[in-house]
């Protein structure tokens, strides 16, 4: 079955495509692009872009931008809760029991980082009287699934502003660990409440994590430390959590360390990696 959970360098990992289709269903033939009407539409259109251009290109040499002031800032800048320039984010992602938590606590120590572990929250949220989530929260970590992404949005995006109103910092550095597991999670965050600078990726082999996390699973009290819910969390990182990390690799964001070993030896590789990000 699953060998290994998140080395990225072994080929028992099943890569699978970001995008949705791999083979987009192709438009239909004939009717459309015979009729004059539409011949006409496309002479019309050819004529439109160039007279465009045209202007852009007016525009620019009489030293004037094409783009108005108010429309320059950046799209997602001007939708996000926190701007990017006063809110540092870096997302520590990992199987489970790739010592993320371990890992973000000496962070905090060193670099002044506000963590913010995403399970914490939700099991938080879960445990709170009157919580409309309780439930819901409970039933999706037991199964090792990730709960709808609007609740831990929130849960993670009022974290935020209590932080910074409590602290009345200008600038802030969350480490955001465990988060984002899911596709739309990752697009929703750093489209509406701040996009990530980077993320931390701890790799490890998973007979290595199982080990951990029947260790921890005695002392923890936590539902999913057991071995059935640990194997489901370990499916649910490969299919659903994988392709999150592949995606920001596309995007050049990803620090990735091989977290076996001494702790304080992979802290050091850490370091090593976040120290030229984070002035
Ligand atoms: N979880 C979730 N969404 C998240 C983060 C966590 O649904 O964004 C749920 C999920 O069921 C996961 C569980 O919370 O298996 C425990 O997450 P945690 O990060 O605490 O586990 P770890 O990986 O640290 O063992
Ligand atoms: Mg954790």
């Amino acid at each position: 079955m699953l060998q290994h959970l998140c080395d990225s360098g072994s080929s028992s990992i099943v890569r699978r495509p970001y995008s949705v289709s791999a083979n987009p269903p192709k438009p239909p033939k004939g009717k459309l692009s015979n009729s004059p009407g539409v011949i006409l539409l496309g002479l019309l259109g050819i004529g439109g872009i160039a007279f465009l251009s045209f202007t852009q290109v007016v525009g620019r040499r009489q030293g004037q931008s094409v783009v108005p002031d108010a429309e320059k800032k950046p799209y997602r800048q001007a939708q996000t809760a926190f701007s990017p320039e006063e809110v540092t984010v870096i997302f520590v992602l990992g199987g489970p029991g790739a010592g993320k938590g371990t890992q973000c606590a000496k962070l905090v120590d060193k670099y002044n980082f506000v963590h913010l572990s995403a399970g914490d929250l939700l099991r938080a949220e879960q445990d709170r009287e009157g919580s409309e989530y309780g439930q819901m929260i409970k039933d999706y970590i037991k199964e090792g699934n990730i709960v709808p992404m609007e609740v831990t949005i929130k849960l993670l995006e009022n974290a935020m502003k209590e932080s910074i109103k409590k602290d009345e910092k200008q600038e802030s550095r969350f480490l955001i660990d465990g988060f984002p597991r899911k596709m739309d999670q990752a697009v929703k965050f750093d489209d509406s409440v701040v996009p990530a600078k980077k993320v931390l990726f701890l790799t490890c082999p998973e007979s290595t994590l199982l080990e951990r996390l029947l260790e921890r699973g005695k002392t923890s009290g936590r539902a999913d430390d057991n071995e059935e819910s640990i194997k489901k969390r370990f499916k649910t990182f490969i299919d659903t959590s994988m392709p999150v990390v592949d995606e920001y690799r596309k995007q050049g964001k990803v620090i990735e360390v091989e977290s076996v070993g001494k702790i304080d030896d992979i802290f050091e590789k850490i370091c090593a990696g976040l120290d030229p990000v984070i002035s």
